[in-house]
């Protein structure tokens, strides 16, 4: 019985140790969440005809595309940028 009831004190041991390493696992992942959100809402888009960053309320959009300035704009999509 004492064997048994070691047994049950291990296993119950084992799933603790599992269920803070789950815990500790997503604590992780939603921290590292906000800092990737913040990302996300910096608002920074890529000129597809020169690469540049800038942020979007200085870009131009044309197509669906991001431009650094309306030259840019006119010129379109630098070539390595029409394959996707
Ligand atoms: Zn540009």
């Amino acid at each position: 019985m004492a064997k048994l009831l070691l047994l049950v004190a291990v296993v119950a041991a084992v799933l603790l140790l599992v269920k803070n390493y789950q815990r500790s696992l997503e604590r992780q992942q939603t921290e590292g969440e906000p800092r990737a959100r913040k990302d996300s809402l910096e608002d920074m888009v890529r000129c597809a005809q020169c690469g540049v960053h800038l942020p979007r309320s200085e870009s131009f959009l044309s197509r669906g595309r991001y431009f650094c300035s309306d030259e840019h704009r006119k010129l379109g999509p630098a070539r390595r940028e029409r394959g996707e």
